[in-house]
Protein backbone atom coordinates (compact mmCIF):
# COMPACT_ATOMS: atom_id res chain seq x y z
CA UNK A 1 0.00 0.00 0.00
CA UNK A 2 1.28 3.42 -1.06
CA UNK A 3 0.84 6.45 1.37
CA UNK A 4 1.29 8.62 -1.80
CA UNK A 5 -0.81 10.03 -4.81
CA UNK A 6 -0.55 9.05 -7.42
CA UNK A 7 0.61 11.98 -10.68
CA UNK A 8 -2.96 11.29 -11.92
CA UNK A 9 -4.56 12.26 -8.15
CA UNK A 10 -1.36 15.21 -8.25
CA UNK A 11 -2.84 16.44 -11.38
CA UNK A 12 -6.50 16.30 -9.94
CA UNK A 13 -5.57 17.69 -6.49
CA UNK A 14 -3.61 20.85 -8.29
CA UNK A 15 -6.57 21.73 -10.74
CA UNK A 16 -9.09 21.61 -7.30
CA UNK A 17 -6.67 23.80 -5.78
CA UNK A 18 -6.17 26.49 -8.03
CA UNK A 19 -9.44 26.74 -8.79
CA UNK A 20 -9.95 26.89 -4.97
CA UNK A 21 -7.52 29.94 -4.99
CA UNK A 22 -8.57 31.70 -8.21
CA UNK A 23 -12.38 31.12 -7.68
CA UNK A 24 -13.16 30.60 -4.37
CA UNK A 25 -10.96 31.69 -1.91
CA UNK A 26 -11.17 36.17 -3.34
CA UNK A 27 -14.90 35.79 -2.52
CA UNK A 28 -15.47 33.37 0.19
CA UNK A 29 -15.72 36.29 2.90
CA UNK A 30 -17.89 38.86 0.67
CA UNK A 31 -20.62 35.96 -0.27
CA UNK A 32 -20.66 34.75 3.42
CA UNK A 33 -21.61 38.51 4.82
CA UNK A 34 -23.80 39.12 1.24
CA UNK A 35 -25.37 35.03 1.67
CA UNK A 36 -24.88 34.98 -2.27
CA UNK A 37 -25.14 31.36 -3.43
CA UNK A 38 -22.87 31.37 -6.57
CA UNK A 39 -24.29 30.09 -9.45
CA UNK A 40 -21.46 31.10 -11.94
CA UNK A 41 -18.93 30.10 -9.91
CA UNK A 42 -21.03 26.20 -9.30
CA UNK A 43 -21.54 25.92 -13.27
CA UNK A 44 -17.48 26.90 -13.84
CA UNK A 45 -16.84 23.89 -10.84
CA UNK A 46 -19.48 21.48 -13.56
CA UNK A 47 -17.03 22.57 -16.58
CA UNK A 48 -13.82 21.09 -14.86
CA UNK A 49 -15.65 17.53 -14.29
CA UNK A 50 -16.57 18.55 -10.57
CA UNK A 51 -20.26 18.15 -10.82
CA UNK A 52 -20.27 14.22 -11.32
CA UNK A 53 -17.02 13.08 -9.20
CA UNK A 54 -17.73 9.84 -9.46
CA UNK A 55 -20.78 9.52 -12.10
CA UNK A 56 -19.58 7.40 -15.18
CA UNK A 57 -17.95 8.76 -18.19
CA UNK A 58 -21.35 7.74 -20.49
CA UNK A 59 -23.54 10.13 -18.72
CA UNK A 60 -20.93 12.92 -18.71
CA UNK A 61 -19.27 12.36 -15.32
CA UNK A 62 -15.48 11.75 -14.13
CA UNK A 63 -15.46 8.09 -13.11
CA UNK A 64 -12.99 9.13 -10.49
CA UNK A 65 -12.92 7.27 -6.73
CA UNK A 66 -13.89 8.36 -3.89
CA UNK A 67 -10.68 8.46 -2.42
CA UNK A 68 -10.39 11.14 -5.15
CA UNK A 69 -13.58 13.08 -4.87
CA UNK A 70 -11.66 13.60 -0.86
CA UNK A 71 -8.62 14.73 -2.28
CA UNK A 72 -10.59 17.08 -4.50
CA UNK A 73 -12.95 18.12 -1.41
CA UNK A 74 -10.08 19.08 0.74
CA UNK A 75 -8.60 21.17 -1.85
CA UNK A 76 -11.66 22.57 -2.81
CA UNK A 77 -12.48 23.69 0.92
CA UNK A 78 -8.98 25.30 1.10
CA UNK A 79 -10.85 28.29 -0.74
CA UNK A 80 -14.28 28.14 0.48
CA UNK A 81 -15.92 25.08 3.30
CA UNK A 82 -19.23 25.91 2.18
CA UNK A 83 -19.17 26.18 -1.45
CA UNK A 84 -17.44 22.78 -1.45
CA UNK A 85 -19.65 20.92 1.22
CA UNK A 86 -22.65 22.28 -1.06
CA UNK A 87 -20.97 20.67 -4.39
CA UNK A 88 -20.42 17.52 -1.80
CA UNK A 89 -24.06 17.13 -1.43
CA UNK A 90 -24.46 17.68 -5.31
CA UNK A 91 -22.33 14.89 -5.79
CA UNK A 92 -23.83 12.33 -3.52
CA UNK A 93 -27.10 12.81 -4.96
CA UNK A 94 -25.89 12.57 -8.62
CA UNK A 95 -23.68 9.43 -7.47
CA UNK A 96 -27.12 7.76 -6.59
CA UNK A 97 -28.79 8.41 -9.39
CA UNK A 98 -25.71 6.98 -11.39
CA UNK A 99 -25.85 3.76 -8.90
CA UNK A 100 -29.66 3.13 -8.67
CA UNK A 101 -31.49 5.25 -11.29
CA UNK A 102 -32.68 3.75 -14.54
CA UNK A 103 -30.77 4.16 -18.10
CA UNK A 104 -34.09 7.16 -18.79
CA UNK A 105 -33.44 8.15 -15.55
CA UNK A 106 -29.53 8.29 -16.24
CA UNK A 107 -29.92 10.48 -19.13
CA UNK A 108 -32.27 12.97 -18.30
CA UNK A 109 -30.88 13.83 -15.18
CA UNK A 110 -27.09 12.97 -15.15
CA UNK A 111 -25.32 15.07 -18.16
CA UNK A 112 -26.48 18.28 -16.45
CA UNK A 113 -26.15 17.69 -12.90
CA UNK A 114 -22.62 17.25 -14.10
CA UNK A 115 -22.16 19.94 -15.87
CA UNK A 116 -23.87 21.89 -12.61
CA UNK A 117 -25.92 23.59 -15.19
CA UNK A 118 -28.54 21.36 -12.61
CA UNK A 119 -27.98 21.27 -9.44
CA UNK A 120 -29.64 18.83 -7.03
CA UNK A 121 -30.76 18.36 -3.31
CA UNK A 122 -30.52 15.59 -0.63
CA UNK A 123 -33.98 15.47 1.28
CA UNK A 124 -33.93 13.02 4.04
CA UNK A 125 -34.62 15.19 7.37
CA UNK A 126 -37.63 16.27 8.84
CA UNK A 127 -39.07 18.63 11.86
CA UNK A 128 -39.34 15.42 14.21
CA UNK A 129 -36.90 13.24 12.56
CA UNK A 130 -33.17 14.36 12.31
CA UNK A 131 -30.60 11.45 13.78
CA UNK A 132 -33.43 9.21 13.89
CA UNK A 133 -34.50 9.70 10.21
CA UNK A 134 -36.25 6.28 9.76
CA UNK A 135 -38.95 7.90 11.73
CA UNK A 136 -39.83 9.99 8.62
CA UNK A 137 -43.38 10.92 7.97
CA UNK A 138 -43.39 12.23 4.36
CA UNK A 139 -45.84 10.06 3.01
CA UNK A 140 -45.66 8.71 -1.03
CA UNK A 141 -49.13 7.59 -2.45
CA UNK A 142 -49.43 5.98 -5.22
CA UNK A 143 -52.32 6.95 -7.51
CA UNK A 144 -52.12 4.81 -11.14
CA UNK A 145 -49.14 6.44 -12.83
CA UNK A 146 -48.71 9.00 -10.34
CA UNK A 147 -47.19 9.01 -6.62
CA UNK A 148 -48.53 12.24 -4.42
CA UNK A 149 -46.26 13.15 -2.29
CA UNK A 150 -47.00 14.84 0.80
CA UNK A 151 -44.47 16.38 4.11
CA UNK A 152 -42.11 18.63 4.59
CA UNK A 153 -38.31 18.06 4.96
CA UNK A 154 -36.07 20.30 7.18
CA UNK A 155 -32.68 22.16 6.75
CA UNK A 156 -32.57 21.57 2.92
CA UNK A 157 -28.96 22.70 1.76
CA UNK A 158 -29.70 24.21 -1.90
CA UNK A 159 -33.25 24.06 -1.54
CA UNK A 160 -35.35 27.13 -3.41
CA UNK A 161 -32.23 27.15 -6.57
CA UNK A 162 -32.02 23.15 -6.87
CA UNK A 163 -33.57 21.52 -10.30
CA UNK A 164 -33.91 17.62 -8.66
CA UNK A 165 -35.16 17.36 -5.05
CA UNK A 166 -33.67 13.40 -3.91
CA UNK A 167 -37.10 13.18 -1.49
CA UNK A 168 -37.14 10.34 1.40
CA UNK A 169 -40.81 9.25 1.62
CA UNK A 170 -42.82 6.69 3.31
CA UNK A 171 -44.56 3.84 1.17
CA UNK A 172 -44.96 1.56 3.29
CA UNK A 173 -44.83 0.42 6.81
CA UNK A 174 -42.73 2.30 9.97
CA UNK A 175 -39.29 1.99 10.16
CA UNK A 176 -36.80 1.91 7.39
CA UNK A 177 -37.83 -0.46 5.08
CA UNK A 178 -41.26 1.56 4.62
CA UNK A 179 -39.00 4.45 2.64
CA UNK A 180 -38.53 4.93 -0.78
CA UNK A 181 -36.65 7.25 -2.86
CA UNK A 182 -38.03 9.84 -5.55
CA UNK A 183 -36.42 11.84 -8.00
CA UNK A 184 -38.62 15.06 -7.59
CA UNK A 185 -38.09 17.93 -10.41
CA UNK A 186 -38.09 21.54 -8.88
CA UNK A 187 -41.43 22.41 -11.49
CA UNK A 188 -43.41 19.91 -9.70
CA UNK A 189 -46.67 21.39 -8.68
CA UNK A 190 -47.14 21.45 -5.20
CA UNK A 191 -43.69 21.76 -4.13
CA UNK A 192 -43.02 24.86 -2.45
CA UNK A 193 -39.71 26.07 -0.15
CA UNK A 194 -39.69 27.68 3.42
CA UNK A 195 -38.02 31.05 4.40
CA UNK A 196 -33.61 31.02 3.96
CA UNK A 197 -32.94 30.08 7.20
CA UNK A 198 -30.63 32.19 9.55
CA UNK A 199 -27.25 30.25 9.88
CA UNK A 200 -23.86 30.52 12.07
CA UNK A 201 -22.07 29.29 8.71
CA UNK A 202 -22.27 27.83 5.55
CA UNK A 203 -24.17 31.22 4.83
CA UNK A 204 -22.94 31.20 0.95
CA UNK A 205 -25.73 28.34 0.06
CA UNK A 206 -29.08 28.53 0.60
CA UNK A 207 -30.89 26.31 3.83
CA UNK A 208 -34.65 25.77 3.34
CA UNK A 209 -37.37 23.46 4.65
CA UNK A 210 -38.62 21.66 1.41
CA UNK A 211 -42.45 21.08 1.29
CA UNK A 212 -44.40 18.87 -0.45
CA UNK A 213 -48.64 18.82 -0.71
CA UNK A 214 -50.28 16.90 -2.66
CA UNK A 215 -46.89 16.86 -5.01
CA UNK A 216 -47.98 14.91 -7.94
CA UNK A 217 -44.83 12.79 -9.80
CA UNK A 218 -45.22 10.27 -12.36
CA UNK A 219 -44.16 6.66 -11.06
CA UNK A 220 -41.16 6.56 -13.36
CA UNK A 221 -39.24 8.84 -10.94
CA UNK A 222 -39.12 6.33 -8.21
CA UNK A 223 -35.13 5.36 -7.78
CA UNK A 224 -35.06 1.47 -7.66
CA UNK A 225 -37.73 0.10 -5.97
CA UNK A 226 -40.32 0.63 -3.49
CA UNK A 227 -38.63 0.04 0.10
CA UNK A 228 -34.90 0.98 -0.70
CA UNK A 229 -35.02 4.39 -0.33
CA UNK A 230 -33.31 4.25 3.21
CA UNK A 231 -30.89 1.84 2.09
CA UNK A 232 -29.64 4.51 -1.11
CA UNK A 233 -29.73 7.47 1.27
CA UNK A 234 -27.52 5.26 3.80
CA UNK A 235 -25.33 3.76 0.95
CA UNK A 236 -24.81 7.89 -0.51
CA UNK A 237 -23.74 9.46 2.96
CA UNK A 238 -21.38 7.21 3.62
CA UNK A 239 -19.56 8.54 0.52
CA UNK A 240 -20.99 11.92 2.00
CA UNK A 241 -19.41 11.60 5.19
CA UNK A 242 -15.72 11.20 3.35
CA UNK A 243 -16.45 13.83 1.95
CA UNK A 244 -17.48 16.46 4.57
CA UNK A 245 -14.88 15.30 6.68
CA UNK A 246 -12.43 16.19 3.65
CA UNK A 247 -13.86 19.78 3.83
CA UNK A 248 -13.26 20.07 7.25
CA UNK A 249 -9.16 19.03 6.84
CA UNK A 250 -9.20 21.54 3.53
CA UNK A 251 -11.01 24.48 5.85
CA UNK A 252 -8.53 23.66 8.83
CA UNK A 253 -5.33 23.57 6.84
CA UNK A 254 -6.32 26.87 5.16
CA UNK A 255 -6.63 28.20 8.73
CA UNK A 256 -3.30 26.69 9.88
CA UNK A 257 -1.90 28.13 6.72
CA UNK A 258 -2.83 31.55 7.40
CA UNK A 259 -2.03 31.28 10.65
CA UNK A 260 1.86 30.35 10.10
CA UNK A 261 1.69 33.88 7.63
CA UNK A 262 0.17 35.86 10.45
CA UNK A 263 3.16 34.61 13.10
CA UNK A 264 5.75 35.59 11.05
CA UNK A 265 4.43 38.99 10.37
CA UNK A 266 3.27 40.00 14.45
CA UNK A 267 5.33 40.88 16.50
CA UNK A 268 5.06 40.79 20.45
CA UNK A 269 7.45 41.22 23.07
CA UNK A 270 9.87 42.08 20.45
CA UNK A 271 9.48 39.11 18.21
CA UNK A 272 7.81 37.74 15.58
CA UNK A 273 5.19 35.39 17.16
CA UNK A 274 6.39 32.33 14.83
CA UNK A 275 9.90 32.70 17.68
CA UNK A 276 7.75 31.35 20.86
CA UNK A 277 8.09 27.84 21.40
CA UNK A 278 4.67 27.36 23.12
CA UNK A 279 3.17 28.57 20.08
CA UNK A 280 5.57 26.63 17.63
CA UNK A 281 4.55 23.25 19.61
CA UNK A 282 1.05 24.19 19.16
CA UNK A 283 1.23 24.48 15.41
CA UNK A 284 2.97 21.20 15.65
CA UNK A 285 0.49 19.70 17.14
CA UNK A 286 -2.36 21.34 14.69
CA UNK A 287 -0.23 19.93 12.03
CA UNK A 288 -0.15 16.31 13.45
CA UNK A 289 -3.49 16.29 14.04
CA UNK A 290 -4.83 17.34 10.31
CA UNK A 291 -2.51 14.89 9.09
CA UNK A 292 -4.01 11.94 11.07
CA UNK A 293 -6.78 12.88 9.93
CA UNK A 294 -6.10 13.22 6.32
CA UNK A 295 -4.59 9.89 6.43
CA UNK A 296 -7.81 8.63 8.43
CA UNK A 297 -9.96 9.75 5.56
CA UNK A 298 -8.10 8.32 2.97
CA UNK A 299 -8.19 4.83 4.61
CA UNK A 300 -11.83 5.08 4.84
CA UNK A 301 -12.41 6.24 1.25
CA UNK A 302 -9.83 3.45 0.05
CA UNK A 303 -12.02 0.87 2.15
CA UNK A 304 -15.35 2.38 0.62
CA UNK A 305 -13.85 1.66 -3.05
CA UNK A 306 -12.73 -1.49 -2.31
CA UNK A 307 -16.56 -1.96 -0.78
CA UNK A 308 -14.97 -3.40 2.17
CA UNK A 309 -17.38 -4.90 4.54
CA UNK A 310 -15.86 -2.28 7.09
CA UNK A 311 -16.46 0.59 4.86
CA UNK A 312 -19.20 2.34 6.55
CA UNK A 313 -17.88 1.76 10.15
CA UNK A 314 -14.61 3.35 8.78
CA UNK A 315 -16.42 6.10 6.95
CA UNK A 316 -18.37 6.85 10.70
CA UNK A 317 -14.87 6.90 12.82
CA UNK A 318 -13.45 8.88 9.87
CA UNK A 319 -16.08 11.47 10.15
CA UNK A 320 -16.20 11.93 13.78
CA UNK A 321 -12.29 12.10 14.16
CA UNK A 322 -12.00 14.69 10.60
CA UNK A 323 -14.64 17.25 11.38
CA UNK A 324 -13.84 17.38 15.34
CA UNK A 325 -10.01 17.55 14.25
CA UNK A 326 -10.91 20.18 11.76
CA UNK A 327 -12.97 22.31 13.80
CA UNK A 328 -10.59 22.54 16.47
CA UNK A 329 -7.10 22.91 14.68
CA UNK A 330 -9.48 25.96 12.71
CA UNK A 331 -10.13 27.18 16.49
CA UNK A 332 -6.80 27.21 17.63
CA UNK A 333 -6.08 28.98 14.04
CA UNK A 334 -8.27 31.65 15.08
CA UNK A 335 -6.55 31.90 18.49
CA UNK A 336 -3.43 32.21 17.03
CA UNK A 337 -4.63 35.78 15.26
CA UNK A 338 -5.71 36.93 18.86
CA UNK A 339 -8.44 39.73 18.52
CA UNK A 340 -7.64 39.90 14.63
CA UNK A 341 -8.78 36.48 14.36
CA UNK A 342 -12.26 37.49 15.36
CA UNK A 343 -12.73 39.85 12.80
CA UNK A 344 -13.94 38.70 9.35
CA UNK A 345 -10.72 40.25 7.56
CA UNK A 346 -8.33 36.95 7.52
CA UNK A 347 -11.19 35.19 6.61
CA UNK A 348 -10.51 32.46 9.85
CA UNK A 349 -13.89 33.22 12.05
CA UNK A 350 -15.71 32.27 8.84
CA UNK A 351 -13.83 29.31 8.61
CA UNK A 352 -14.59 28.61 12.50
CA UNK A 353 -18.26 28.98 11.40
CA UNK A 354 -18.19 26.85 8.26
CA UNK A 355 -17.06 24.20 9.65
CA UNK A 356 -18.73 23.87 13.21
CA UNK A 357 -22.17 22.26 11.42
CA UNK A 358 -19.64 19.27 9.62
CA UNK A 359 -19.46 18.19 13.45
CA UNK A 360 -23.71 18.22 12.74
CA UNK A 361 -24.79 17.33 9.72
CA UNK A 362 -24.39 13.79 7.54
CA UNK A 363 -25.53 12.35 10.57
CA UNK A 364 -23.97 14.16 13.75
CA UNK A 365 -21.05 12.62 15.27
CA UNK A 366 -22.77 11.19 18.67
CA UNK A 367 -24.80 9.21 15.37
CA UNK A 368 -20.88 8.19 13.82
CA UNK A 369 -20.35 7.00 17.41
CA UNK A 370 -23.21 4.86 17.68
CA UNK A 371 -22.47 3.50 14.23
CA UNK A 372 -18.69 2.66 15.71
CA UNK A 373 -20.29 1.07 19.03
CA UNK A 374 -22.48 -0.80 17.76
CA UNK A 375 -20.21 -2.75 15.33
CA UNK A 376 -17.70 -2.58 18.54
CA UNK A 377 -20.35 -4.52 20.21
CA UNK A 378 -21.52 -6.81 17.92
CA UNK A 379 -17.68 -7.88 17.01
CA UNK A 380 -17.64 -9.73 20.43
CA UNK A 381 -20.63 -10.76 20.77
C1 LIG B 1 -26.80 23.91 7.83
C2 LIG B 1 -27.43 22.57 7.78
C3 LIG B 1 -27.59 21.94 6.55
C4 LIG B 1 -28.22 20.69 6.47
N1 LIG B 1 -28.41 20.10 5.24
C5 LIG B 1 -29.17 18.98 5.15
C6 LIG B 1 -29.53 18.45 3.85
O1 LIG B 1 -29.12 18.97 2.81
N2 LIG B 1 -30.33 17.36 3.81
C7 LIG B 1 -30.82 16.76 4.94
O2 LIG B 1 -31.54 15.78 4.82
N3 LIG B 1 -30.49 17.23 6.17
C8 LIG B 1 -29.68 18.33 6.30
N4 LIG B 1 -29.37 18.84 7.55
C9 LIG B 1 -29.94 18.21 8.73
C10 LIG B 1 -28.93 17.48 9.59
O3 LIG B 1 -28.52 16.31 8.94
C11 LIG B 1 -29.59 17.22 10.96
O4 LIG B 1 -29.66 18.49 11.61
C12 LIG B 1 -28.84 16.22 11.80
O5 LIG B 1 -28.95 14.94 11.25
C13 LIG B 1 -29.33 16.18 13.25
O6 LIG B 1 -30.71 16.07 13.34
P1 LIG B 1 -31.53 17.09 14.30
O7 LIG B 1 -31.08 18.46 13.96
O8 LIG B 1 -32.96 16.77 14.21
O9 LIG B 1 -30.98 16.77 15.76
P2 LIG B 1 -31.55 15.66 16.78
O10 LIG B 1 -31.67 14.36 16.08
O11 LIG B 1 -32.77 16.21 17.45
O12 LIG B 1 -30.38 15.58 17.83
C14 LIG B 1 -30.21 16.53 18.91
C15 LIG B 1 -28.97 16.09 19.71
O13 LIG B 1 -29.19 14.80 20.29
C16 LIG B 1 -28.18 13.89 19.86
N5 LIG B 1 -28.74 12.56 19.71
C17 LIG B 1 -29.87 12.20 19.04
N6 LIG B 1 -30.07 10.88 19.12
C18 LIG B 1 -29.05 10.38 19.88
C19 LIG B 1 -28.71 9.08 20.34
N7 LIG B 1 -29.43 8.00 20.01
N8 LIG B 1 -27.60 8.95 21.10
C20 LIG B 1 -26.84 10.02 21.42
N9 LIG B 1 -27.11 11.27 21.00
C21 LIG B 1 -28.20 11.45 20.24
C22 LIG B 1 -27.67 14.46 18.54
O14 LIG B 1 -26.37 14.01 18.24
C23 LIG B 1 -27.73 15.95 18.83
O15 LIG B 1 -26.59 16.35 19.55
C24 LIG B 1 -28.68 20.05 7.66
C25 LIG B 1 -28.50 20.69 8.89
C26 LIG B 1 -27.89 21.93 8.96
C27 LIG B 1 -27.72 22.58 10.30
Amino acid sequence: MSFELTDDQVAIRDMALSFARDELAPHAVEWDQTKHFPLDTLRAAGELGMGGIYVGEEHGGSALSRFDAAVIFEALSQGCPTIASYISIHNMVAGMVDSFGTAEQKAHWLPRLCRMEWRASYCLTEANAGSDAAALRTRAVRDGDHYVLNGAKQFISGAGSSDLYFVMARTGEDGPKGISAFLVPSDTPGLSFGANEHKMGWNAQPTRAVILEDARIPASALLGEEGMGFKFAMKGLDGGRINIAACSIGGAQAALDAALKYMGERKAFGQTLDRFQALQFRIADMATELEAARTFVHRAAAALDAKHPDATRLCAMAKRFATDTGFEVANNALQLFGGYGYLSDYGVEKIVRDLRVHQILEGTNEVMRLIVSRSEIARMA
